[in-house]
């Protein structure tokens, strides 16, 4: 289509004098016809990479995608993405992926929007030109320095969310008043996409985290019970349950408020936390409630998490605002499913094991709060228990 339209522009040659003025002519049309065609390609290139992008869902392959482009398709040496993160949030998403931050230099974070505000100072527009290693160095913390740069400002709802910045070895590249269309509609996409799947993800993590202290909350640990008991009766090692209840809370939010309620029990959360392993299930199981599962312990391991909970949490000192500090303790319930000793045929359940543990804590209660109360190896249900 192209050269047929080259064709509709022939000039006659039939006049020598002109001859000169049209090989140029002829010539400067070709030229602007490659270029013509160089942009079309090139904007083919884009929308495919842009589809690419806009077809992933998780954070993690975006990222990926974002920070290590196909080289074909973007023909840059390099490209860094500094996101915005005060939070920590998206880092934390990436760790739970498995994803090492120090393995990706080009991936930067930074937890105050202001130094980025200091790079894209001016505008909201890409800023292109050659690299300056006072201003641009953190940007481009990569084994080669580029010669210049193209930094894009990443904009959502007139925020700044993070800068794309593409490097090339070649000082011609990025040269101010060149075209940026192209890189400015890619940067657009991209910072799309990131809050989309920013958003995805955090949806994801709500519907299983408690919004208080961050813990996990009763929909996953009901989840997880289901998993770690048959997890247990394949690996024949036994599980145990633990339900930690604070004692007179009430009495905190009468006394302090229930603002301060609230911070007891997202501190109370982070010390049982602390005294558990990494693989422990620890989740709020309601109002003032926690759950704790702790896979491969015997009840005689429980009980000594139990008394270090127990112990870290009535020493533990809160310290409301204009007030003398105070204390909180808990009580303790736990009840152990040892696949070993469960006699069969009766398959042991999470309803069962959760009612032994709550009857425990009952227990612990009664016994006068702040004590812990084991109800031992507990056997499966028989039908109609
Ligand atoms: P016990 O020793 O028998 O457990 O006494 P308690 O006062 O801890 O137990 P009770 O069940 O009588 O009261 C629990 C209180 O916890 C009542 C409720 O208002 C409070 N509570 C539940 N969830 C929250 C919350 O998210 N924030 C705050 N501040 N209080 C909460
Ligand atoms: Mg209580
Ligand atoms: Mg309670």
């Amino acid at each position: 289509m192209e050269n047929s339209r080259a064709g509709s522009f022939s000039i006659p040659s039939s006049v020598p004098a002109d001859q000169h003025q049209d090989r140029n002519l002829r010539h400067r049309l070709d030229e602007v016809l490659a270029e013509a065609r160089q942009n079309e390609r090139k904007l083919r290139r884009f929308q495919s990479l842009e589809l690419q992008l806009i077809g992933l869902s998780s954070l993690c392959e975006l990222i990926q995608a974002v920070v290590y482009p196909d080289p074909a398709a973007t023909q840059w040496d390099m490209v860094t993405l500094l996101l915005i993160d005060p939070e920590y949030e998206i880092q934390r998403i990436l760790e739970e992926e498995d994803v090492n931050l120090r393995d990706h230099p080009a991936l930067i974070f930074t937890s105050d929007g202001n130094k980025l505000d200091a790079l894209h100072p001016y505008s909201l527009f890409p800023m292109l030109g050659p690299y300056q290693p006072n201003r641009h160095a953190a940007l481009f913390p990569l084994p080669k320095r580029p010669a210049s740069v193209a930094l894009l400002p990443m904009v959502r709802n007139g925020r700044l969310i993070g800068s794309l910045n593409i490097g090339s070895y070649s000082r011609e590249r990025f040269i101010k008043g060149v075209r940026t269309d192209i890189l400015e509609h890619y940067a657009a996409v991209v910072a799309i996409c990131l809050e989309n799947a920013a958003n995805l993800e955090r949806l994801k993590r709500q519907g299983l985290t408690d919004t208080l202290t961050a813990i996990n909350n009763r929909r996953f640990f009901d989840q997880r019970l289901g998993e770690e008991i048959a997890s247990a009766t394949r690996s024949q090692r036994p599980l145990s349950c633990m339900l930690l209840d604070v004692d007179y809370f009430k009495k905190v939010n009468d006394s302090y408020g229930h603002q301060i309620g609230d911070q007891v029990l997202r501190e109370v959360a982070a010390v049982i936390r602390s005294q558990l392993r990494g693989g422990d299930v620890l989740s709020r199981y309601g109002g003032e409630e926690f759950s704790a599962l702790l896979a491969q312990t015997g009840a005689d391991g429980a009980v000594d998490v139990a008394e270090r909970i127990r112990k870290a949490v009535a020493e533990h000192r809160f310290t409301p605002p204009n007030g003398e500090q105070f204390s909180v303790t808990l009580s303790i319930g736990i009840a152990t499913y040892n696949p070993e000793y469960t006699p069969p045929p009766a398959a042991m359940t999470g309803d069962t094991l959760i009612g032994h543990a709550d009857h425990a804590l009952y227990d612990a209660k009664a016994a006068g709060r702040n004590k812990v109360v084991n109800a031992g190896d507990v056997a499966a249900a028989q039908e109609g228990w």
